[in-house]
């Protein structure tokens, strides 16, 4: 497959811009190789400088569940932008996509939208602890909130392959005082014994827990149901808002989410990625009474220059209506269901030690044998291996995430024709693998 216009501008890139890139894993640091410079996408697609065309499972990170350039969505981008960029005041596409988000979900009284989900995620920890006048927040190992100060204490994403500081001390990045994360408490995920203590120990102080519903960013992890209900029971006992981040979640999984699927009772939702259909919106919402300390209401400040931006707002809209009037998350379970089932037949076939884990259109194949339920599991994956499989994919043309560590997204855009080359794909990068 030709690069060389990829390496041309990579090259270029690393002259001008930290690693060439805006946003760490784009440089494919953790498999190796001439990072795809992106020219253009349609449907399932992404082009690159060189003209390849790739079936893409990164789908930006979860924004494109209905694909690239879906007609609604450019179309709705179209007309807001005949009509004026940014105003910096009030407009009524702010007022409509807050409906479309209660409608999704109904705990979601009042809702603040902001341009990204680390915003969201910083500001919703900042109102937890303006309402409860308390300073600890308690995140889970190897989850990811975005950078924001507070979460950037053993984080996953691109921080697990080598995109900040160590991941293994707290904080995980360089900058973050130890004052703040000394604020952070970090427990187990799916495992309910070890939150009970921490609770037992400090609940009192513990303003917030914060937690991906399905894990997505140290590769697919599903939620037991012991562990939902500790989270529930420790929160509503010792006073503490439970915060659902659903940025990746979020409008994925279900029409509401997580919450929907789930059937989650949090204080406060987190939402980005699909919340913009591919432009910069983040929210954060909840129960009125919470949210009623926001500014201008109440004394937690938080504001955006950009924030409500009539695009955004738009392909926002239409991304929902979109999704709402004909819901495709039965089909996106059976194309992930038929895709699972492929990949673990061909990882048998080929004698490779895998598990594949996948909840709706979220999926991971974690190089390991035995089930992967925490973060300590997820991360003892051979990597080596996860390198030769992405790079046997992309040479037959599929683009997946490149790493370990995060989840593979398909869209409404996939269908027989990409499950078919996918699996294809597969069966090439893993036979040719060897076995131990
Ligand atoms: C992507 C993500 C974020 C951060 O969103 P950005 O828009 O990248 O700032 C936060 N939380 C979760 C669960 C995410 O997947």
């Amino acid at each position: 497959m030709k690069t060389q216009r990829s390496a041309e501008l990579f090259a270029q890139a690393q002259q001008l811009i930290p690693g060439g890139v805006n946003s760490p894993v784009r440089a494919f640091k953790a498999v190796g190789g001439t990072p795809r410079f992106i020219a253009r996408a349609q449907g399932a697609y992404l082009w690159d400088a060189d003209g390849n065309r790739l079936l893409d499972y990164v789908g930006s990170w979860g924004p494109m569940i209905l694909g690239h350039n879906h007609p609604a969505v450019v179309e709705a981008i179209r007309a807001a932008l005949e009509e004026g960029l940014s105003y910096g005041a009030p407009t009524e596409r702010e007022v409509r996509l807050a409906e479309l988000v209660r409608e999704a979900y109904p705990m979601v009284e009042l809702v603040r939208f902001v341009s990204s989900g680390t915003e969201a995620t910083m500001s919703a920890l900042r109102l937890a602890r303006g309402y409860t006048g308390r300073e600890l927040i308690v995140k889970f190992r190897g989850n990811y909130h975005g950078h924001g100060d507070s979460l950037l204490v053993q984080a996953g994403s691109g921080l697990l392959t080598g995109g900040g500081g160590t991941a293994k001390s707290a904080p995980s990045s360089a900058g973050v005082p130890q004052a703040f994360a000394e604020l952070t408490l970090v427990a187990d995920y799916n495992d309910p014994e070890g939150l009970k203590a921490l609770f037992a120990q400090q609940g009192e102080q513990i303003a917030a827990v914060i937690f991906e519903p399905v894990v997505g960013n140290a590769g697919v992890i599903i939620p037991t149901e012991e562990f939902l209900e500790a989270l529930h029971r420790l929160t509503q006992e010792y006073g503490a808002l439970l915060i659902a981040d659903e940025v990746m979640t979020g409008f994925r999984l279900a029409k509401g989410g997580a919450v929907e699927l789930l059937g989650l009772k949090p204080d406060l939702v987190c939402l980005g990625k699909i919340l913009g259909g591919g432009l910069p919106v983040g929210a954060y919402g909840g129960r009125a009474e919470v949210m009623r300390q926001v500014a201008p209401l109440g004394p937690v400040y938080q504001a955006g220059t950009l924030s409500g931006n009539p695009l955004a707002m738009a392909a926002g809209i239409a991304t929902l209506k979109t999704l709402f009037q004909d819901p495709p998350y039965r089909r996106l379970e059976a194309y992930g269901k038929a895709l699972q089932e492929g990949l673990e037949d061909i990882l048998t076939y080929a004698g490779l030690p895998a598990t594949v884990n996948r909840v709706g259109s979220m999926i991971t194949v974690f190089f390991r044998e035995g089930p992967v339920r925490t973060y300590a599991e997820a991360v003892a994956s051979d990597t080596e291996r996860f390198k030769a499989f992405f790079h046997g994919l992309l040479e037959e043309g599929v683009y997946w995430p490149p790493s370990q560590f995060e989840a593979a997204f398909f869209s409404t855009a996939h269908g027989e024709a990409e499950l078919e080359q996918t699996l294809r794909a597969a069966q090439a990068a893993l036979t040719r693998m060897p076995a131990s």
